[in-house]
């Protein structure tokens, strides 16, 4: 049987963080009544102009430097004419022929577990556009309803090469461009409110074969899972109509999530069917180098240069510092706990952040932002484990009592609940020969060479020490108290 190679490529609609739409003044707020911010522009009276926000074209350099992209110097709005209920232009300003940014590319990682290989996703393009209005089907006592409110937003379209070869790198392609479009301020990446939505081009072809396969796409994704799911699905069906004799027709295809199957929805229009042409009520678009220089020196940081900087400054792996760098508030939470912490804890600290802060505010489900345990309480937390005041198990008692407001430092809760670890070589004897006289079973026990009931009195012992014992120590004199 013939062995079969998966390609994608994909298309994402990102909506930007603008105050107001890409041609009008409305405002872009999500979630308002229907048609509460639709103006003559959006709605198309007769005889209105656009007028270009500055602000979006600001989003797109900033898109084109973060992805090391060509930001080009004069770029073109078109209009791509169709008809539909929820475009009352007939036509939507887009950028077809000379796009803002040319090439770039995403780097995204491939493989699993401690050292994942990285891979370059190339970019084709990416171009700014105005959305379209919404139909609503539902609640019209039978009849449709037309919400303007999205007429007009601003999107920037980003399209790849087809340089995925799988559903899980296709997954992690789009993952990684929503991290670095929220980590560098240009969409709020929501994408149950439509903020983030990308399109799945997917063909197959035999191994080795060169040239690709007819693609179907796959529209409108708007869940990491289900783009996967719908890429498998998708995938499964080319291959097994190629492996009966069928072919495959360029199609539009839809994902239904509940039965995890995509369904062809129209053939394939092709550009010509646009009629895509210049808008005249444009003029082209001028990006000169004092303005991209301006914008560049305003960028944050990008992921990949703080994952290094992570790697190399705090001697982290690079599983810690890509984690530590999925999105910039989680960098920024992490370097502000170190801060207070020190240096030389910093791999403590990637520990806490991603694993007893990280499932807390899972648990909640909250944003790292708002966690209720700030990064400096945290950091006071870690010099104090670090510095052998506490051990990591009173720690994290502590650390719950910092999350339930108990006190606003784990300086303060070590006092006020006397949960200072002991540490005195002569305490910690005293213990253990208090324990090893009310337990004189477990005493025969590991006498008879249990090995079990060592542990056991290591338990009593610290129950004893209400659990703060310094447990290295406890141990190390009961071993040698046993002979
Ligand atoms: P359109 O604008 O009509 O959707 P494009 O040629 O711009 O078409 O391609 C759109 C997307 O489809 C791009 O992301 C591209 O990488 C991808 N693509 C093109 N050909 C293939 C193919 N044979 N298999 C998978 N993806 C493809
Ligand atoms: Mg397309």
């Amino acid at each position: 049987m013939k062995e079969w190679e998966i390609v994608v490529g994909i298309e994402t609609h990102a909506r930007l963080l603008t105050q107001s739409k890409l041609f009008s003044g409305s405002s872009e707020n999500f979630g308002a009544k229907p048609n509460a911010q639709a103006n003559a522009v959006d709605i198309a009276l007769p005889g209105v102009l656009p007028v270009l926000n500055k602000g979006a074209v600001e989003c797109a350099i900033r898109f084109g430097l973060a992805v090391e992209g060509k930001i080009a110097p004069k770029s073109i709005f078109a209009r791509k004419n169709y008809f539909y209920p929820d475009l009352p232009k007939g036509y939507q300003i887009s950028q077809y022929e000379l796009p803002v940014v040319v090439g770039g590319s995403v780097r995204i990682q491939a493989g699993q577990g401690e050292n994942p290989s990285e891979k370059i996703i190339r970019l084709t393009r990416a171009h700014l556009e105005e959305d379209a209005g919404k139909s609503l089907h539902e609640d019209f006592h039978g009849k449709s309803g037309i919400d303007l409110n999205r007429a007009g937003t601003s999107l920037l379209e980003i399209v790849t090469e087809p340089d995925m070869r799988s559903s899980a790198e296709a997954a992690a392609y789009a993952r990684a461009l929503h991290a670095l479009l929220c980590w560098i301020g240009i969409c709020d990446g929501n994408m149950q409110e439509g903020s983030f939505r990308c399109d799945a081009n997917v063909s197959v072809r035999p191994v080795g074969q060169s040239e690709f396969g007819t693609r179907r796409e796959i529209k409108n994704l708007n869940s990491f899972r289900f783009m996967q799911q719908a890429i498998d699905y998708e995938a499964q069906w080319q291959i097994a109509t190629l492996e009966e004799g069928g072919r495959v027709e360029q199609a539009t295809v839809l994902f239904d999530p509940d039965t995890g199957e995509t369904r062809a929805m129209r053939t394939k229009e092709n550009a010509q069917d646009y009629r895509y042409f210049p808008d005249p009520d444009l003029l082209p678009l001028i990006i000169n180098a004092d303005w991209i220089e301006r914008i560049s020196a305003q960028m944050p940081e990008l992921p990949n240069i703080r994952k290094q900087r992570f790697i190399t400054e705090y001697g982290l792996s690079a599983y810690d510092a890509a984690a530590l760098t999925a999105a910039s508030e989680i960098a920024g939470y992490f370097e502000a706990c170190v801060a207070t912490a020190g240096k030389n804890t910093a791999k403590l600290c990637a520990n806490w952040v991603m694993t007893d802060l990280a499932a807390r505010l899972n648990r909640e489900d909250i944003r790292i932002e708002k966690s209720s345990v700030m990064a400096a309480q945290l950091g006071g937390l870690v010099a104090r484990i670090a510095d052998g005041t506490i051990s990591n198990n009173i720690a994290k008692k502590i650390f719950e009592a910092l999350w339930d407001g108990e006190g606003n430092s784990a300086d303060e809760i070590i006092e006020k609940r006397g949960l200072k670890q002991i540490t005195d070589t002569d305490a910690i004897a005293a213990l253990v020969d208090q324990v090893l006289q009310a337990h004189p079973a477990m005493l025969a026990e590991f006498r008879a060479g249990k090995e079990k009931a060592f542990n056991a009195l290591v338990g009593q012992a610290m129950k004893a020490a209400k659990g703060k014992a310094n447990p290295q120590q406890l141990s190390e004199l009961l071993r040698k108290k046993l002979g």
